[in-house]
């Protein structure tokens, strides 16, 4: 799949940028999202599928805050993996 250079999220359009570094303060963080600035940050040396998964995540992020649901960060990642599962096995994810 090609992550795209931006994704509009309801009336938000993102920028998806690849970095470095994500979060100097957090610099484990692989990915991340900034509300206020519409950016989704990714982690350049991650693999093609780490990055696919990483920006799920951060959609899903998007759409939680968007729609108030409140999810909890664990919630979020069973939600990645479960949406990145389902894509691969039904194979939308190629380019
Ligand atoms: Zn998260």
């Amino acid at each position: 799949m090609i992550i795209p250079d931006t994704v509009n999220i309801g009336r938000f359009t993102y920028t998806v940028d690849f970095v470095e570094v994500v979060n100097r303060e957090k610099p484990e963080r692989i990915g991340q999202i900034d509300y206020v600035k519409q950016e989704i940050r990714i982690d350049e040396s991650l693999t093609d599928e780490q990055k696919v998964s990483v920006f799920f995540h951060e959609v899903l992020h998007a759409i939680d805050q968007m729609m108030c649901i409140d999810l909890e960060e664990k919630q979020i990642v069973q939600l990645e993996r479960g949406l990145y599962m389902v894509l691969k096995e039904n194979d939308l994810l190629k380019e």
